[in-house]
């Protein structure tokens, strides 16, 4: 299933919120994403809608009475858990409602407009927290580029496994250690192997390196035994924010084989605090990967001809390097890389139907990671290991610095964002974290 086109996509529309009718914001009458966050007034998590510089305070909206009744219990919960339960009618009919309490021509000057206005906290004084209690958090491996380099790095002589183009890799990642944007992340120490060392060696990560993900929320899940279809997969997804995996590489190439990604991964994974709807993604979709000639076809339970004509996703995504000494003399953060989330092997749909595919129940809340987003193009390599053939060739940065990995004060920033011709740019916000020294 996929979101079809309706007034809450029309970009003649504009918000009575002026902020929000920037053309060069994230956060239009368009998009709408759902978060939660508190305020020191207000000190209760709760859910909320960013509008240009504002939040919308969902649970005083709802009980002014103002949401659609299947909402407005979800839309007081301290997670976004309940809403993501409900299933896409009812997000649906929240954006509707949304963008008719938001639009300038919908909700002209008046008692109304005032009701919904006090509703609004500035998003500058918001705490913005993790969007959902994520029980379970399961990272796929999507790109076939970073595939193929990361593959190059760790086995030459067989860069991509023959299970690659059949399977949409991933492993079981930790919950317990998500964080949201804007935490600090400790370097991590652990066991590595250095060439040339007589053993192996317990210390803080000298390669840790940031990887660019989406992230996808479960929505309503199946139940334990019984598969969601490939056509019904959307159905099950909530939305999507920006994720970093972040990764020891030196820990990862030493713990990998034979069971995968362990202690190089779960010290802390960053996702951003809003989640953007497909509803609002609707006109940005794209192909599924076009699989060169030789390739083979997924298998049936993979594909069908909507997932082929729609199924990717069109969304810029960015990465931006800020050290401590370019903070310090006010350089603004410098572009490292930029990527398309269209070039992904495998679609979100068919990530979670495979996931299910064996009968495994996905929970409201879950969280999907992409695997690294990496375009062909070297410049759109979504993280250090492939931006620098794993420290070998250095990014050199404003003022002369340069990074193989990443070093202790380094703040590693993610956005992305949507474009098209007549459209409203949809914009995903920022997900960033900051490395502090390792415990001593
Ligand atoms: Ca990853």
């Amino acid at each position: 299933m996929m979101s079809t086109l309706n007034f809450t996509h029309d970009a003649t529309r504009r918000s009575w919120v002026e902020t929000a009718n920037d053309p060069t914001g994230d956060f239009p009458l368009q998009n709408l994403p759902t978060g939660i966050f508190r305020t020191a007034a207000h000190p209760l998590p709760r859910p909320g809608v960013a509008i240009g510089d504002q939040v919308l305070d969902l649970a005083e909206v709802g009980s002014a009475g103002m949401l659609p009744t299947e909402v407005i219990e979800a839309c007081r919960q301290p997670t976004l858990n309940a809403l993501m339960a409900l299933g896409p009618a009812a997000w649906s009919a929240l954006r509707g409602r949304l963008s008719e309490l938001l639009g300038a021509d919908t909700c002209p000057d008046g008692p109304l407009r005032a009701m919904i206005a006090d509703c609004l906290v500035p998003l500058r004084e918001a705490t913005l927290l993790l969007p959902a209690r994520v029980g379970d958090y399961t990272d796929f491996y999507a790109s076939i580029h970073h595939a193929t380099n990361v593959g190059a790095m760790f086995r030459p002589d067989s860069p991509l496994l023959p299970n690659y183009k059949w399977v949409p890799v991933g492993y079981h990642g930790r919950a317990s250690s998500l964080i949201v944007s804007g935490t600090p992340v400790r370097r991590p120490q652990g066991q590595s192997n250095p060439a040339g060392s007589p053993a192996p060696v317990f210390g803080p990560s000298q390669q840790l390196d940031y990887e660019l993900e989406l992230a996808a929320f479960v929505g309503p899940g199946n139940p334990l035994g019984t598969p969601i279809p490939l056509a019904r997969a959307e159905e099950s997804i909530f939305g999507v924010s920006l994720l970093n995996d972040w990764s020891a590489r030196d820990l990862q190439s030493w713990e990998y084989q034979p069971l995968g990604p362990f202690l190089a991964k779960n010290f802390a994974t960053t996702v951003s605090p809003w989640v953007v709807s497909l509803e609002a993604l609707a006109p940005f979709r794209s192909a599924a990967f076009a699989r060169p000639a030789g390739d083979p076809a997924p298998l049936p339970y993979l594909a069908d001809a909507t997932n082929t004509a729609q199924g990717g996703l069109d969304l810029t995504l960015e990465v931006l390097l800020l050290t401590p000494q370019m903070r310090a003399r006010d350089v603004p953060a410098h572009l490292v890389s930029r990527g398309n989330f269209s070039s992904m092997y495998w679609t979100l749909a068919q990530l979670l139907t495979h996931h299910a595919s064996n009968g495994c129940n996905l929970l409201p809340g879950d969280l999907l990671g992409s695997g690294t987003v990496s375009s062909p193009e070297k410049e759109a390599r979504g993280c250090l290991l492939e931006l620098t053939t794993r420290g070998r060739e250095p990014l050199t940065l404003p003022g002369g610095e340069s990074r193989a990995f990443l070093q202790d004060g380094d703040e590693v920033i993610f956005r992305g964002y949507t474009a098209r011709p007549g459209f409203a740019r949809i914009g995903l916000g920022e997900c960033r974290g900051t490395i502090l020294p390792a415990s001593t």
